[in-house]
């Protein structure tokens, strides 16, 4: 059997998942370079990193499932990994349940994983409205393939198979108010919206975010505000 290797795990975490008392396993590589991203060893170079067996993970998961309520998978992008299936069938096997981080740009297989009930929540990163410039300058690479992904996994999240939620970080630099607008306007009638403040407290992916400064907390209200006139279940996180 064969599952993708695990570069990070966190043992107790109650931040990963709202309301749930979860453990954190961290998959290697992604297939986008937002200049924001703050695990940039795991997308680059995660050789670089030890890996973890499942089996430790496994026993761990084992001996401390009475307390734990799920595992949340993260990354990188989770989904580049074909054998993230067998991952979150393993996790389930143990009885509990999964949360998927993930970017959306692998459709198909985020639909098998609903499909066969191998997730119980997902959190879909919406980088940027989804046009050709504005998304390619937040995710870091050509985008043309891509899109039409994000916005197949959008609309089937919000025919809610399952529980989901979407989120935007928000970066000085990357994003402006008419963002926001257009983002909403491709998830009328979403289950929540979170809004995130782009941290400048850890090393990102691109150096020339180094020296920016977050938004101010009235300048995300500002944002609020305007998702909230389109996406009222929109909330700062
Ligand atoms: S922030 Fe962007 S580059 Fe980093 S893991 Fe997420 S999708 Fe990949």
């Amino acid at each position: 059997m064969k599952l993708p290797e695990i570069k990070g795990f966190i043992d107790l975490s109650l931040v990963d998942w709202d309301g749930k008392v979860t453990a954190v396993l961290f998959l290697p590589r992604c297939n986008l370079r937002c200049p924001f991203c703050h695990n940039a060893t795991l997308v680059l170079n995660p050789e670089e990193m030890q890996t973890i067996p499942f089996e430790e993970i496994r026993l761990y998961l084992i001996k401390n499932k009475r307390w734990l309520d799920g595992v949340v998978i993260t990354g990188g992008e989770p989904t580049i990994h074909n054998d993230l299936p067998i991952l979150c069938n393993q996790i389930k096997e143990l009885g509990l349940k999964v949360k998927l981080d993930t970017n959306g740009t692998n459709y198909d297989l985020l639909q098998e994983l609903i499909a066969k009930e191998q997730v119980d929540y997902i959190a879909l990163d919406i980088k940027a409205p989804i046009t050709l410039e504005r998304y390619s300058n937040a995710a870091g690479v050509e985008a043309r393939k891509l899109m039409p992904e994000v916005q197949k996994t959008i609309k089937l999240l919000l025919e809610r198979p399952i529980d989901y939620e979407f989120r935007t970080t928000l970066v000085p630099t990357i994003h402006n108010h008419e963002d926001i607008t257009l983002i909403c306007n491709e998830i009328i009638g979403c289950e929540k919206y979170f809004l995130q403040n782009f941290k400048n407290d850890v090393k990102t992916l691109s150096p020339r975010l180094a020296n920016i400064q977050s938004f101010t907390r009235e300048e995300m209200q500002v944002f609020l505000k305007l998702a909230r006139k389109i996406v009222t279940n929109t909330f700062l996180r």
